[in-house]
């Protein structure tokens, strides 16, 4: 396995591999590698071979976000990458993915302007500018996302659609720990008491998907009863928990066809995402 930091280095290896015909795959990361990560590794080992990239992508964050304290340990996540059988790692630094004179930018409507993409506004320009031109650097022939950023893999899918680029997007389940939590590497912000306080997201989602299955399909009793059993956690804090067309990332007053339930909750200081998607019955 090699690490190299250069556009440049990058190409010439991918050149060799198509010389051979082999086939890409590639797993975009913000590093700090879990299991989440290697889910998305293991599963792209369906190709000849396989790049990650670990870029801490600054134009993804807010300016009062956790870009400078982001957890960073390129030498975990190498041999992370070596024990599930990555071939390269992409590990740029800002300086080599953005240049000075960097003016570009990739922006989505409609399936932003709900759920991370309302309180994180210029979020999804940062990742749909980064991850289109890591598309052109590597040009895998296939690109894993992980469920867990559900909304994050919406917008690519729309991006690589809409903007006619050459890759499929492969969608991965949510990895969690033992007792539900969704793996996450902000999960190593928590406390011990907010590590615990954390399960409240996994639990309201328990909740959430026991009332789907029921049949409630009023997003407004289904959202209102899944916050209220998270507030009743002192250390969380509410962002958002919205249930939205699994498309189009739209908020709708009755629930039916594909539907997503996402939430945001801040432990104290740390915004912790998950959600789960659920399928209703026609007619239903
Ligand atoms: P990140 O390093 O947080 O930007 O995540 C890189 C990729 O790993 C994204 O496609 C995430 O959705 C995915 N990912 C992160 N956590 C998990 C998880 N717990 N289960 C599955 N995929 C995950």
């Amino acid at each position: 396995m090699k690490i190299v930091h250069k556009i440049e280095e990058v190409k010439a290896c991918i050149k060799e591999w198509r010389k051979e015909g082999l086939s890409i795959g590639f797993v975009p990361t913000m590093g700090y590698l879990h299991e989440g990560h290697e889910s998305l590794i293991k599963r792209a080992m369906e190709n000849d071979r396989v790049v990650v990239s670990i870029f801490v992508n600054p134009m993804q964050f807010g300016p009062k976000e956790d870009l400078a304290s982001y957890p960073r340990d390129l030498e975990r996540d190498s041999s992370r990458c070596m024990e599930n059988g990555a071939d390269l790692i992409f590990h740029p630094n800002p300086e080599e993915m953005y240049k000075e004179d960097f003016y570009t930018y990739v922006d989505m409507s409609v399936l932003t302007e709900e759920l991370c993409g309302l309180s994180r506004p210029l979020h999804f320009r940062g990742v749909c500018t980064v991850v289109l031109k890591l598309f052109n650097i590597v040009t895998p022939d296939r690109a894993y996302f992980g469920e867990k950023d559900a909304q994050q893999l919406a917008v690519i899918k729309r991006m690589v659609t809409d903007l006619n680029v050459n890759v499929e997007i492969i969608g991965c389940p949510i990895i969690r720990e033992s007792d539900g939590l969704a793996m996450s590497s902000r999960n190593s912000y928590l406390s011990e008491a907010e590590r615990k306080a954390a399960l409240i997201l996994y639990n309201s989602i328990k909740l959430g998907k026991q009332m789907m299955k029921e049949g409630e399909r009023d997003a407004a009793v289904l959202v209102s009863a899944m916050k209220v059993f998270i507030q009743k956690e002192p250390l969380a804090k509410i962002d958002y928990v919205k249930a939205v067309d699994a498309m189009t990332m739209r908020q709708a007053e009755k629930l039916n066809g594909t539907v997503l339930i996402a939430m945001a909750v801040y432990i104290g200081k740390t915004r912790l995402i998950d959600n789960f998607t659920f399928k209703c019955e026609e007619g239903g």
